[in-house]
């Protein structure tokens, strides 16, 4: 029960993945059709939604002391709504945890939070976490805003049940949007100023409509007027087909980028993950992507510590990373997940083996990251310029294979700027403007 009045300003603040932050500008477009006003920042909010992540350990911890933060200094407290991954695996026990939360709402729920939001003001229980199949996108307003590089949302959830992970339980099964819906919502996004598109999905290569893979609807979305890039993330090896392969060395507006998780470069640890690959079956798709795109630029996701990885399966790891020579990688502990398989699993590693190896990781990532940029040194190449950088006149673009470039320009965000690359460090480049062209 609150006797917290209906809000008239909200702020939303998304954690974790890219599909979270797709979500959290879904959001704000609701309540904005609804008559709420996103507060200004550093502005007091009537109605604070906390989109949350679960895919790691001490995420609903963070959450809950989140929502203590958020009580002001007279004793009063904004209209409180958690969402996202913990609100799903929480669901009502979440409200008992915690008293100030108002509104629980689930990622397949959210298109109901107006509704959620006045049942709460009228001090009604106010708790959604149902998985209707993908209905939340018809409830949606129509896109009106776009950042010169958007998310497009076309695939959730997934079937794979890696057994470490916990996205099958809070996002549900794998579920394809329909053609008609993501061909619509990119004229949208560009006819409000998007120069790129990022098609999301938690095993975004596996959308398929029935008869037509994401290969088909790539090329579809390549002959969109004014979209000038298209990237998609992230995939699984075992959905990389031919077609999609193909589309790298066919499509120019498909940048030579491709976000591969692979976890670990030992067999044994791949099997106890119940990835459907081995080391030799990814590194050939990679092989496959560079013959048909050479200048393709391969990132991935590490998990260090999984139950029972010895330092032989690490040092495979290792070997791995130097071997395929990633342009960018993330790297994470092991961190086990209630009521997945891995978290009663056998050979817990220790705390301080863990950061051991994930420090060596990240070592080896910087090195393979830091020769990738320096061979840039010297290319010209064009950027999407995204926003403005720390210093006056300095602006952040990315080139085609997504590394940040700083640039003296006086151009805007959402321009196509040709530069050459000037220096390089292991996470940015410096960039010279050699002429603008707007797109
Ligand atoms: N579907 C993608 C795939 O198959 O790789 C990844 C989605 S998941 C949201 C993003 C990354 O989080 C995974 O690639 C994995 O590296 C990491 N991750 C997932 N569960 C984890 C866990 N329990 N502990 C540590 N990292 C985890
Ligand atoms: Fe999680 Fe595996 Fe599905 Fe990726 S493929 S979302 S890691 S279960």
């Amino acid at each position: 029960m609150t006797d917290i009045p209906s809000p008239n300003t909200f702020r939303i603040k998304s954690f974790g993945c890219q599909m979270n932050v797709y979500d959290g500008e879904r959001m704000t477009e609701l309540l904005a059709e609804n008559g709420m006003t996103a507060a200004a920042d550093g502005e007091d909010a009537d109605l604070v939604v906390l989109n949350t992540c679960h895919i790691r350990e001490k995420a609903a911890e963070k959450a809950y002391s989140d929502i203590g933060r958020l009580k002001r200094d007279d004793g009063t407290r904004p209209m409180i709504a958690l969402a996202g991954c913990v609100a799903q695996a929480e669901g009502a026990e979440a409200r008992r945890r915690s008293s100030m939360i108002d509104i629980v709402v689930g990622p397949q729920a959210y298109h109901r939070l107006p509704h959620l939001v006045a049942e709460a003001a009228a001090g009604r229980r106010a708790v959604d976490t149902d998985m209707p199949a993908m209905s939340k996108f018809e409830a949606l307003p129509a896109r009106r805003r776009a950042n010169p590089s958007a998310f497009l949302t076309v695939q959730e959830g997934c079937d794979k049940f890696c057994t470490y992970c916990v996205v099958p339980y809070t996002r549900g099964a794998e579920v394809s949007r329909p053609w008609t819906d993501i061909i619509a919502e990119a004229h949208a996004l560009v006819d409000a100023g998007a120069l790129e598109i990022v098609l999301l999905g938690q095993n975004v290569s596996a959308w398929s409509d029935g008869d037509r893979g994401i290969d088909k609807l790539i090329r579809a979305l390549a002959k969109i007027d004014g979209l000038e890039r298209i990237r998609y993330t992230t995939s699984h090896p075992a959905d990389m087909t031919d077609a999609l392969i193909a589309t790298h060395g066919e499509v120019d507006k498909l940048m030579p980028y491709l976000h591969l998780p692979v976890q670990s470069g030992s067999d044994p640890i791949l099997k106890a993950m119940n990835r459907s690959h081995t080391v030799e079956s990814y590194v050939e798709i990679i092989e496959r992507a560079r013959a048909a795109r050479p200048d393709i630029a391969i990132s991935g996701d590490f998990i260090v510590g999984f139950p029972g990885e010895s330092e032989k399966d690490f040092a495979a790891t290792l070997a791995l990373v130097e071997a395929v020579g990633y342009a960018a990688a993330y790297s994470f502990k092991y961190s086990p997940r209630p009521g997945t398989p891995a978290a009663v699993m056998e050979g817990t590693i220790e705390q301080q083996v863990m950061e051991d190896r994930l420090a060596r990781l990240h070592e080896a990532i910087g090195k393979t990251q830091l020769a990738f940029n320096q061979a840039s040194v010297g290319r010209d190449t064009v950027l999407l310029v995204e926003r403005k950088g720390r210093r006056p006149g300095q602006m952040i673009g990315r080139t085609p294979w997504l590394q940040s470039v700083h640039v003296e320009t006086d151009a805007p965000a959402g321009t196509m700027l040709e530069v050459t690359i000037i220096s390089a460090g292991p996470n940015s480049l410096a960039g010279a403007v050699c002429q603008a062209r707007t797109a």
